[in-house]
């Protein structure tokens, strides 16, 4: 029931503003680049196009047409899970239409619009809630404490404000209304709440008052993705993005770095160098999980390139994140590795919920008619509603070639349902001995998440914390740590241990 497009503005408006502002954090992509591949003699030309250079292209048509030959796939039951993106609040869009805002409301000042026009349209939905966020946290002063507040403080005090208006307005925020309160308008240096805030003028994003000046070098350039990226999903929902399709005849070694990974699989495809900055989000989103246990595996495991079975366990799996993309894994899994034939994907966790379709229909993978020929096959099972140790013990449990837990927060021990279950994971983890690659949203987590395992369990570090080139590049808010970074990404940062068994 959230906010839906109502929009009568097209993107091309904001490509038009978009033109007109250069960004001063110039992009320095695109730029042609000379690469030594390893262990082979000659030079690739790589071509490379980063997701800044992308922010002013409009939405990448797909070139996905249905031929005679995918005619036998046509038999096979996918499932394809097809749902809108939730409304999302940014305090400087336009609550209608996800523009920059102009106009904010006369009574709360904690919504804003982008003409008087839509501030006028929207009232008659806005009244209510306007009236409880007025009551308490303007003319009540809810907001005027802030500043005096600790990083800490302010956090739970942003959830005791929400408390307080759902109690009011006797209803449950919804997620974007909750925002309104997490994401406030207010100075971001200083958390001054106040009419007269002034937004930056690149990104549009980000409030400051009189006494902070707009500079905000170090994040401008990925709010405006995050903004690109709102107001695209806004406007065009989920998208599925091509994923490059290339068998390769030899192992390939992941480089460090996404872009230059996907300059060299779509061999610098029109459709590659259109894409425009939320499809190259997504399809980073989606390519993360796959990629990173690639990249972990090229890591950690000596026999990469020649296994033919490789098994790994996803512990703590989140279904809308890690299961919900798996055709992906063929693509850039099996495709880059000729040797192997059967991968196995063992996804388990006490909050991973399954929605309701027959658990064969969610299991299958499409695979294509090469793939087929070979025998090669993506075998995947769910083990919701279970702890790692209890599945560990149980008859399902197949020894793991590498276990991945992706921003799992082993550290914080508030624990499932109140109990801190994490030592008898970790120490079953680790009792397998084989690789087990660990990532976490920022950087400040990682050290924290190796402290915890080495706490428990004798492990040794096999690679040391350090930036995941597979991380997502969708941007998301931080409120668990927004005191050190405003903006998070999926599988940030990346660490592999291995327990001595
Ligand atoms: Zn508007
Ligand atoms: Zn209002
Ligand atoms: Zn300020
Ligand atoms: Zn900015
Ligand atoms: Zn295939």
């Amino acid at each position: 029931m959230g906010r839906r497009k109502k929009s009568s503005k097209k993107t091309s408006d904001f490509f038009h503003k978009a033109c007109e502002n250069e960004s001063p954090g110039k992009s320095n992509s695109d730029e042609t680049k000379v690469v030594e591949q390893k262990g082979k003699n000659h030079l690739i030309l790589e071509s490379t196009i980063d997701v800044y250079a992308r922010l002013k292209l409009p939405l990448v048509q797909s070139t996905h047409h249905r031929t005679l030959g995918d005619k036998e796939n046509d038999d096979e039951d996918i499932l394809e899970l097809d749902f809108w993106p939730r409304f999302v609040f940014a305090s400087n869009l336009c609550l209608v239409c996800m523009e920059g805002s102009q106009v904010t409301c006369e009574f709360c000042s904690m919504v804003s619009y982008c003409s008087d026009e839509h501030k006028k349209q929207d009232w008659p939905k806005h009244r209510n809630l306007c009236k409880v966020l007025t009551e308490v946290c303007v003319s009540g002063g809810g907001l005027s404490l802030l500043p005096e507040l600790t990083p800490d403080e302010y956090r739970v005090y942003r959830l005791k404000l929400i408390e307080i208006v759902e109690c009011s307005l006797g209803r449950p925020l919804e997620l974007w209304e909750k925002e309104i309160i997490l994401y406030s308008r207010v100075c971001r240096s200083c958390r001054l709440f106040s009419k007269m805030l002034r937004s930056c003028s690149t990104c549009e994003i980000e409030l400051h008052c009189d006494n902070h000046d707009g500079r905000h070098e170090e994040w401008c350039r990925e709010f405006q993705v995050f903004r690109r990226v709102l107001l695209m999903q806004y406007e065009n929902g989920y998208v599925d993005p091509e994923i490059p399709d290339t068998l390769q005849k030899n192992p390939l070694r992941l480089p460090d770095n996404f872009d230059s990974l996907m300059a060299r699989l779509y061999d610098n495809s029109t459709y590659y160098r259109s894409m425009d900055c939320y499809t190259y989000c997504s399809l980073s989103h989606i390519s993360t999980i796959p990629l990173t246990a690639l990249y972990s595996m090229q890591i950690s495991c000596q026999n990469w390139e020649t296994v033919d079975t490789f098994v790994i366990h996803v512990i703590g799996a989140e279904f809308q994140f890690e299961c919900i993309h798996l055709h992906v894994w063929e693509k850039f899994f099996l495709h880059l590795i000729p040797n192997l034939k059967r991968l196995r994907l063992m996804f388990v966790g006490p909050e991973l919920r399954l929605p309701t379709v027959p658990l064969n229909l969610l299991a299958a993978v499409k695979i294509c008619t090469a793939c087929k020929s070979f025998d090669r096959h993506v075998n995947v099972s769910f083990h919701p509603g279970k702890f790692y140790h209890d599945f560990c013990r149980s008859k399902q449990f197949v020894k793991p070639n590498l276990v991945c837990l992706f921003n799992p927060g082993l550290y914080r021990q508030t624990g499932f349902e109140g109990r801190d279950t994490w030592p008898e994971t970790i120490r079953e983890f680790c009792k397998t001995g084989v690789p087990v690659c660990i990532t976490s949203y920022t950087k400040h987590e990682i050290p924290r998440e190796m402290t915890r395992i080495k706490s428990i369990a004798d492990a040794k570090t096999i690679l040391e914390p350090r930036r995941n080139p597979y991380a997502s590049i969708k941007p998301d808010r931080n409120f668990v740590s927004d005191d050190t970074a405003p903006l998070i990404y999926k599988n940030y940062y990346l660490a592999i241990v291995r327990g001595k068994s």
